[in-house]
């Protein structure tokens, strides 16, 4: 786990490796050009400009060279994974793209579950939802019930903790009630509608959890969202990390390219991080 660790790190901070590199060896370089200035010393006063100059040209090339020490190194291969309006607008384009319309009221929502079109948040050992999330609202797309199964799976195997879901599918009538008594609530209509509408989204609670668990969850989460399985905007009004999964998650035309596979890459590359 350790090898794994050190060689993930050895690939992610190639940038920084350089830089390290770099300030190692300039050291030498001022050293050996002062010994050039030394032995010349009987140079020519021309030549001394001239190889002044050069000098001068070449010290700021080298001083562009940021010095990434391996602390803040480290640091930046976990930043928050933070949410933007193109975000937004790519989490209501790909839903539409994903057939998805917007849930309307408690009755639709009904239709949904009844159709399968809704499957239930898989609680488990490993993954529990609020208490105070009402019954009919603890439903989410089958693709994102597939990706909670193997998040919570691969999280608890490494820290033997459940996690928390805290939201998962709203209607628009809920959505219009929330933003009268939470002005950080998204709007229930438009581009930039909150992704929840379509039981495609969900929130993982970040509160209790610790400093090492939200570093895993930033890296199983990260690479998913560069390879456009989902898309992660990690909220600090209300501590949690959420998650729109899309149908390419568990794609049900290619049963080979499995969640499982998905789920174990990522947790291949968060069992890296201390
Ligand atoms: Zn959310």
């Amino acid at each position: 786990m350790r090898c794994l660790s050190v060689l993930l790190a050895a690939v992610l901070l190639d940038g920084a490796g350089t830089s390290a590199f770099a300030v190692k060896r300039k050291p030498h370089h001022a050293r050996s050009t002062s010994v050039h200035a030394h032995t010349r010393s009987h140079q020519t006063g021309r030549t001394r400009a001239r190889r002044a100059a050069l000098e001068a040209k070449e010290e700021p090339a080298s001083a562009t060279i940021p010095e990434v020490s391996l602390k803040h190194a480290k640091m930046l291969l976990l930043p928050p994974l933070k949410g933007s309006r193109e975000s937004l607008v790519r989490q209501n384009q790909r839903s539409e793209a994903d057939g998805l319309e917007r849930i309307e009221d408690d009755d639709q929502l009904s239709e949904l579950r009844t159709q399968h079109a809704l499957v239930a948040v898989p609680v488990s050992m490993s993954l529990r939802v609020n208490t105070e999330l009402p019954a009919n609202r603890r439903y989410c797309r089958p693709w994102t019930g597939r990706f909670l199964s193997d998040l919570a799976r691969v999280h608890y195997a490494r820290f033997h903790r459940p996690l928390q879901v805290n939201s998962a599918v709203r209607t628009v009538a809920y959505q219009r009630r929330l933003i009268e008594v939470n002005g950080n609530a998204a709007p229930a209509d438009g581009d930039v509608a909150s992704p929840h509408l379509t039981g495609a989204a969900i929130d993982i609670a970040k509160k209790g959890l610790s400093i090492s668990e939200v570093a895993w969850m930033r890296a199983y989460l990260l690479p998913l969202q560069n390879a456009g399985k989902l898309d992660v905007e990690e909220e600090f009004y209300q501590s949690c990390f959420h998650i729109t999964v899309y149908k390419s998650y568990a794609p049900p035309t290619q049963p080979k390219l499995t969640p499982h596979e998905h789920g174990n890459k990522s947790a291949l590359i968060a069992a890296g991080v201390q």
